[in-house]
């Protein structure tokens, strides 16, 4: 598999990562995040010309359910 370069967000704890590559901007893992902890990301663009997605770390308690109904795997969600 290709080695997507991510952009990760990190409290020591626990990881988000969203793949700018991968992503296409459908909203859906912002929609489902229980936290509210997502959000389009307006300064970086995905490959669409959309929005990608960035995260609050501090609010995310790491339940991967953003990662599992991402369509496209363009999240990854670490847990320390
Ligand atoms: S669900 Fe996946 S493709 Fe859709 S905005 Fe979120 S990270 Fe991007
Ligand atoms: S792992 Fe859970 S809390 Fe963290 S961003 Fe994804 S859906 Fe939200």
């Amino acid at each position: 598999m290709k080695d997507y370069k991510g952009k990760t967000y990190s409290d020591g704890d626990k990881e988000w990562t969203n793949f700018a590559e991968l992503c296409k901007g459908c909203g859906l893992c912002i929609e489902k995040c229980p936290q509210k902890c997502l959000a389009f990301d307006k300064e970086r663009n995905n490959h669409y010309g959309t929005f990608t997605v960035k995260c609050d770390i501090s609010k995310c308690i790491a339940c991967g359910i953003c990662e599992i109904h991402c369509p496209d795997q363009a999240i990854r969600v670490d847990k320390g």
